[in-house]
């Protein structure tokens, strides 16, 4: 072949990868998309460079992407969020992010573990960290017992000092522990914890297993509560108090309460007055029905919970607590992302970041399909396939 002809070849070869370069690096189509609050049947998505760029029925399959996926008969959900952990090891964030569990929230840790933990959050294959740090308690009082070196409110440290303190670790959100089985915060200090966080633009949020402690948090400001109370339920002037306060967020952790009740029964342990796990369930039930946004959490590693598909049982305690599937979706997703002010995250609309799970079936019809997920994507890459050992 003569010289001319082979640079002639090699011209028009590299003109036509140029024109065939993909504009995107991975389009899903057809498929159910569930976007954090709502549902969109028979849809594409595209990403590239880790970001979701277009969403929309029959985007232009024309443009090409490096990757095409057949989303017919799947449902696409963002990346969960599990809104009350204890993370002491990163593998606890690679088991949730396996999972599909794409962000946690500790509820009680301390300073080396915000700082340690909190630099994975730019890995991919680990859940982004959040984090209280050590949560607000007094000498001997709940969160004092684990053996791990608390930072507690005494005559050396106001309220004030300790969520500054915090604050200054670079916490997410300040914990406070109520917990009148052991010594406990007055509700002064609560006030001024409150208060505090506040003014330093972070949100308090609160451990309670009582239910007159969970109506005087909500008459106090408290920005969310991280268990449901299990030792009686709320009377229709309390529940009226929660009506006000329809900016709040429970995380009830149902699973870790109802195993809790039965640890109790099990060992015939005297707790006072105890609800049952029914009872337990029309109490999420009926905050929810009065406007308090429900979150799922569950509240590892207690009771051997795990950091990842233990959240799935959750979701589906909180559907038979009478939530409808979609906002039981939405509590693990969307709602979370914005009671813990992360803007466009655990969502699927343009813009935002490219983390999501990929199922094989419809999860609002059945929420059990979220244990055969298929894939999970963070940040535009794959880090789970099932169709791969
Ligand atoms: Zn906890």
């Amino acid at each position: 072949m003569r010289l001319t002809t082979l640079f002639l070849l090699a011209l028009i070869s590299s003109g036509l990868q140029a024109q065939e370069k993909p504009i995107w690096d991975v389009l899903i189509t057809d498929a159910q998309i569930f976007t954090g609050s709502e549902t969109l049947v028979r849809t594409d998505i595209a990403v590239h460079n880790g970001t979701i760029v277009a969403i929309g029925p029959e985007l232009d399959r024309q443009q090409r992407a490096n990757q095409m996926i057949d989303g017919t008969g799947k449902t696409l959900i963002p990346g969960l969020m599990n809104t009350h952990v204890h993370t002491w090891f990163p593998a606890h964030l690679q088991q949730a992010a396996k999972a599909g569990v794409l962000g946690v929230c500790d509820m009680h840790g301390s300073a080396f573990a915000v700082q340690w933990l909190s630099q994975f959050n730019d890995s991919i294959g680990y859940a982004d960290y959040h984090a209280a740090g050590s949560g607000a308690t007094v000498p001997k009082g709940h969160g004092t017992q684990f053996g791990i070196p608390v930072p507690t409110i005494d005559s050396t440290r106001s309220a004030r000092e300790f969520v500054l303190e915090r604050i200054a670790e670079g916490v997410d959100y300040i914990k406070i522990l109520r917990e009148p089985m052991r010594p406990t915060l007055t509700f002064e200090q609560i006030d001024t914890i409150i208060q505090t966080a506040h003014e330093n633009g972070v949100k308090a949020v609160a451990h309670v297993s009582r239910c007159g402690d969970g109506v005087e948090l909500a008459k106090r400001g408290i920005d969310g509560l991280v268990h449901i109370w299990f030792d009686r339920t709320m009377t229709e002037e309390e529940l009226e108090i929660f009506a006000t306060r329809d900016d709040m967020f429970i995380v009830p952790t149902a699973l870790t309460n109802m195993k809790l009740l039965e640890f109790l029964k099990e060992q015939d342990r005297d707790m006072g007055s105890v609800i049952d796990s029914t009872t337990l369930l029309k109490e999420i039930g009926r905050l929810y029905d009065v406007g308090i946004d429900v979150l799922a959490g569950t509240d590892p590693p207690n009771f051997n919970i795990n950091h990842g598909t233990d959240l799935y049982e959750e979701l589906r305690l909180l559907a038979a607590a009478g939530i409808p599937v979609d906002d039981c979706l939405a509590g693990a997703t969307a709602k979370s992302a914005d009671h813990f002010e992360l803007p466009g995250q655990h969502r699927l609309e343009v813009g935002s970041p490219a983390s999501f799970i990929l199922l094989p079936g419809n999860p609002l019809q059945d929420l059990g399909i979220l244990y055969d997920l298929e894939q999970v994507w963070q940040d535009g890459n794959l880090i789970f396939d099932s169709s791969k050992p």
